[in-house]
């Protein structure tokens, strides 16, 4: 049976200049669409991507991202926004992935689309007055 997921890793710094993901493809047989990253070198890595396959080389994928130190993330939780608290400074709508937010020309208000949203968790860091909560 093939698997396609949306999931989170989070690369610790002492492996960000490793070919980890791309060894998904050669020795797993996995395809994989990277949807956002932020890797540094000496720094705290993040990819949000898209990866699918047989079940079987999938479940063997994540086990070998696991024992390598990645921290998987699943994207099976809801992101919402507190609207009381949201000041719409904008902070959010360069950061997600998907465009899930975005700014009305006129009114300034930035209005929050939880149907594109993949719960990636981008943007909750990102919010100055922390108005996205994750629910899981
Ligand atoms: S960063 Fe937070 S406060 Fe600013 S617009 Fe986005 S959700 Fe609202
Ligand atoms: S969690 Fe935030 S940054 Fe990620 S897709 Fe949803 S709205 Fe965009």
């Amino acid at each position: 049976m093939v698997v396609s997921k949306r999931i989170v890793l989070h690369f610790p710094k002492r492996i960000t200049d490793r070919p980890i993901v791309c060894r998904l493809i050669k020795n797993y047989d996995l395809e994989f669409n990277i949807l956002k990253a932020s890797i540094t070198p000496d720094k705290e890595g993040l990819m949000v991507l898209e990866l699918s396959g047989e079940q079987q080389d999938y479940d063997k994928g994540i086990r070998y991202l696991t024992t390598n130190g990645v921290r998987i993330q699943s994207l099976s939780q809801d992101v919402i926004r507190n609207e009381e608290r949201c000041t719409h400074c904008g902070a959010c709508v360069a950061i997600c992935p998907t465009g899930a937010f975005e700014l009305a020309p006129v009114t300034r208000q930035v209005n929050f689309d939880n149907e594109k949203c993949l719960a990636c968790g981008l943007c909750i860091k990102a919010c100055p007055p922390r108005a996205m909560e994750v629910h899981f």
